[in-house]
């Protein structure tokens, strides 16, 4: 048995693993790699025949980690899809989106998108809906049971019985203690583990403190210096958490009047999808907040010159209408931008955080000269104490445990605390490395 790890391994993008039984083939996740040119060459291209492929298991809806699903399809591949069933309806808006915006970069660029609106709908009848806790059994040989990861609505970490051992795919592991979302499900035991590292190195600020940082903020930019604040969020899970703590801090009279403005079509959708289907009483507080679906609501709020909070897509700035609240604000020293999301290498959303002079849009240079504000503790991602408090729930030590999902500095740190605290064989694995998990007790990171 083996196990390829085609994506999210040494980054954070890309998430895609390929499980290879011996009698069947399938993968973890067909997500798409983020950050420049060099993500549009590896989107390009698959590793494997993706015919040859049985079924896929998916963590969550982000795109980094299902945005590759409608050429999987495209390319031949014709088996179901498995998620949850919040996830599946996030697809149905999120991949024709992710279409849409190829489309319209290929007409723009030249050249080919990566899929059509088209491929988008036909992958998204391979969508089957699994339930948290329910057993699954895609093939004769194989188990599987989604448990809530707590990362974005409908996220999921994958336990997998398969070739004689068992599997657990971490996905994306939430913070505790957050709203809108139930804290990730412990897991007791697996043989092979991958679990991710995104803040692998780092601890978020406490919540209290996350929440005074975010606070002063909106308070400096909008009263003191009389500016805008954009903020560049995930449309799926960081809009809708961003919303909840600015209706927080409005009730407790914290920051500001305001103006809150979501652009982003896909956010309103996944907004939608998120009052429908989230449990408890904590939801985002929409009231005054105005979302722009048509494109001259958003070129209206170009104009806004202060007194305005402009939540907008996509989170790391690769695309998407935030590109243009950026263009009318980065270079006023009045604004401020505020990153609320983990930004991976390559992409614009970090450059600007890295403290670039100058970036360029729309093929044109912008002075940054707005205030930049990264609030770690807005993440959705498990900090280092999280993550760690996670694996303690593991009654044995795996077998073999791989740290993805994170840039190699997180990577490591996480590897190193988990050698020290645990005591558990684990390793970082290279992108496109296969490694063998056939034969009982294998080294982890051997090559086959
Ligand atoms: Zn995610």
């Amino acid at each position: 048995m083996k196990l390829s790890f085609l994506g999210a391994a040494g980054e954070v993008t890309g998430s895609c693993y390929l499980v290879d039984t011996g009698k069947i083939r399938f993968l973890i996740d067909c997500g798409m790699f983020q950050g420049g040119r060099a993500a549009r060459r590896r989107n390009a291209r698959f590793a494997f025949k993706p015919r040859e492929i049985d079924f896929v298991l998916l963590s969550h809806a982000h795109v980094d980690h299902s945005g590759l699903l409608p050429r999987l399809v495209a390319q031949g591949f014709g088996g179901p899809i498995y998620a949850t069933p919040a996830t599946i309806e996030l697809l149905g808006v999120m991949l024709p989106d992710a279409a849409h915006l190829q489309e319209r970069e290929a007409e723009r660029e030249g050249g080919v998108p990566l899929y059509t609106v088209a491929q988008a709908q036909q992958c998204l009848e391979r969508l089957v809906a699994t339930d948290y806790g329910e057993p699954l059994q895609p093939h004769a040989s194989v188990r599987c049971i989604y448990r809530d990861a707590g990362h974005i609505l409908g996220s999921a970490i994958l336990e997998i019985w398969a070739g004689g051992r068992k599997l657990v795919f971490s996905g994306d592991l939430g913070q505790p203690d957050r709203p809108i979302v139930q804290d990730p499900e412990r897991i007791a035991d697996a043989d092979v583990l991958l679990v991710e590292s995104t803040y692998g190195n780092r601890n978020h600020k406490s919540l209290v403190q996350t929440l005074d940082e975010f606070a002063y903020a909106l308070t400096d930019t909008l009263r003191s210096r009389r500016g805008n604040v954009v903020i560049p969020a995930f449309a799926v899970g960081r809009t809708q958490e961003i919303l909840y703590y600015i209706g927080e801090l409005r009730r407790q009279q914290r920051v500001p009047p305001m103006d809150v403005y979501v652009d982003s079509p896909m956010a309103l959708a996944a907004t939608r999808i998120t009052l429908r289907h989230a449990a408890r009483a904590e939801l985002p507080a929409l009231e005054g907040v105005q979302f722009s679906e048509r494109l001259e609501d958003s070129m209206r709020i170009n104009r806004i010159r202060s007194g305005a909070v402009i939540l907008s897509a996509s989170g790391m700035c690769e695309g998407g209408r935030i590109k243009y609240h950026l263009k009318y604000n980065l270079a006023r020293p009045e604004c401020a931008i505020v990153f609320v999301g983990f930004q991976a290498a390559g992409t614009l959303g970090r450059r600007i955080v890295d403290g670039a002079k100058t970036v360029r849009l729309f093929g044109e240079p912008y002075p940054v000269r707005a205030k930049i504000f990264t609030i770690g503790g807005l993440s959705a991602h498990a900090d280092r104490d999280a993550l760690l408090g996670w694996l303690s729930g593991f009654r044995r030590a795996p077998r073999q445990c791989f740290i993805v999902h994170g840039e190699p500095l997180a990577a490591h740190a996480l590897r190193d605390d988990i050698v020290r605290r645990f005591g558990w064989a684990a390793a970082v694995p290279e992108w496109n490395q296969t490694v063998s998990l056939a034969g009982g007790a294998g080294a982890p990171g051997a090559r086959p």
